[in-house]
């Protein structure tokens, strides 16, 4: 199902939104909290400058709005309706929820953000050597 080429992968891995061939990030799992912003500068596959504009990353906070409530009615759902917690209970799983995935719901929402501005290009993806061999 998680295939290169879809935007669902390059969201989901955090890998060049452009050619899908390497992670964005210098530590990919999110979890390490002092790397969790450090991005690479491009992508050395193919160049892609990640931070399109100064502060470009800052407009990724609207999306994790929305990734945050999505995080939000999942957890209400697993814990009111399918483990029939009280109210009280589902609404610390909420909160739980959310601070025990923040470092998953920024990284998801940079990358749905980047993936809004940068499409995948399947020439991008192919290596140095195959497109210097396709010049000649
Ligand atoms: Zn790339």
């Amino acid at each position: 199902m998680l295939k290169k080429g879809s935007k669902l992968y390059s969201i989901l891995t955090g890998s060049c939104p452009k050619c899908h061939e390497e992670s964005m990030y210098k530590n990919t799992n999110p979890y390490a909290l002092s790397q969790l912003f450090k991005m690479h500068e491009r992508c050395s596959h193919c160049g892609t400058k990640y931070k399109i504009e100064p502060s470009f990353f800052y407009g990724s906070m609207y999306v994790s709005y929305g990734v945050g409530i999505a995080f939000a009615v999942a957890a209400f759902v697993i814990s009111y309706l399918f483990l029939a917690t009280s109210l009280k209970t589902a609404f610390i799983a909420i909160v739980g929820t959310l601070v025990v995935f923040m470092p998953v719901i920024i990284r998801l929402s940079r990358n749905i953000w980047i993936n809004f501005f940068i499409k995948y290009d399947s020439s991008a993806a192919k290596s140095k050597a195959v497109l210097e061999h396709e010049m000649k």
